[in-house]
C-alpha cells in the first residue's frame, strides 16, 4: 500500500486545487516557513478522520477552511482527497485503488467517501485499523511527538505499544461486543419485567 496522491481544496493555506503525486521513493516538501509544509501533514491527518481541531492547530473545525488572503477571497468549503495505491491488497478491500475523501462547508455540514461513495467517519476508521496508517497509529510523528512519547505516562506508553503490535482493533472489537451485551442484558431485564407484569 503506498501513497499515491493528495489533491487539496480550500484547506487552510491552500485556497486553489492543488496537487501532490507520491512518485516512488522518497517524497521531501521543501518551502519558507509559513508556506504551507505543515499543512499538507494535516490535510493528510484531516482527510484521515482527524476530529480534534487543536491538534490542527485550530480552535473549532471551520478554521480549517480557507480564510482568505491579500491575493484570494475567503472560501465555504476545504476538500481533501488522498488516493492510496492497493494492488498488493494490504488493506482489506476489493478495491486496487482507495480514494479517500472528506469536505466540510462553513455551514458545518461535512461530508466523507470512500471511492465516491459516501460513508460514515467509522467506516474510514475501519478501513485503516491496524494498518499502521490510520489515525493514532504512528505513521505520522508530528514535530514534539517523539518527546511526548517519551514523557508519557506508563499506561500511555502500553496503549501506543498496543497500538504498534495490533492489539488495538480486538481491544476495539472487545469494547464494542461489551456494549452490545450490556444492551442485550438490559433488554432481556425489560422482557423478563413484561412476563412478571402479565403473570
Ligand atoms: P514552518 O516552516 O514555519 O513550520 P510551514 O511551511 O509548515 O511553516 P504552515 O504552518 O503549514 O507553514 O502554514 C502556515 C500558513 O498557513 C500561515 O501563513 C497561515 O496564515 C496559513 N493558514 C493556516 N490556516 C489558514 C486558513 N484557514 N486560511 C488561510 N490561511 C491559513
Amino acid at each position: 500500500m503506498k501513497l499515491k496522491s493528495l489533491e487539496i481544496i480550500g484547506f487552510k493555506s491552500f485556497a486553489n486545487k492543488t496537487k501532490i503525486n507520491f512518485n516512488n521513493g522518497l517524497t521531501e516538501i521543501v518551502g519558507p516557513n509559513g508556506s504551507g509544509k505543515s499543512n499538507v501533514i494535516e490535510a493528510i491527518r484531516w482527510v484521515l478522520g482527524e476530529q480534534s481541531a487543536k491538534t490542527l492547530r485550530g480552535n473549532k473545525m471551520p478554521d480549517i477552511i480557507f480564510s482568505g488572503s491579500s491575493t484570494h477571497k475567503a472560501v465555504n468549503r476545504a476538500e481533501v482527497k488522498l488516493t492510496l495505491d492497493n494492488t498488493d491488497q494490504y488493506i482489506n478491500s476489493p478495491y486496487s485503488e482507495i480514494i479517500i475523501a472528506r469536505k466540510l462547508f462553513r455551514s458545518g455540514e461535512s461530508q466523507y467517501s470512500i471511492n465516491n461513495q459516501e460513508c460514515r467517519l467509522k467506516d474510514i476508521n475501519n478501513l485503516f485499523m491496524d494498518t499502521g496508517m490510520g489515525l493514532g497509529s504512528f505513521s505520522i510523528i508530528s514535530q514534539g511527538n517523539i518527546e511526548k512519547i517519551f514523557n508519557s505516562k506508563p499506561e500511555e506508553r502500553r496503549s501506543i505499544i498496543e497500538t504498534a503490535a495490533g492489539v488495538f482493533k480486538y481491544k476495539h472489537q472487545k469494547h464494542d461486543a461489551n456494549l452490545k451485551l450490556s444492551q442485550t442484558k438490559e433488554n432481556l431485564d425489560r422482557v423478563e419485567d413484561i412476563i412478571y407484569e402479565l403473570k
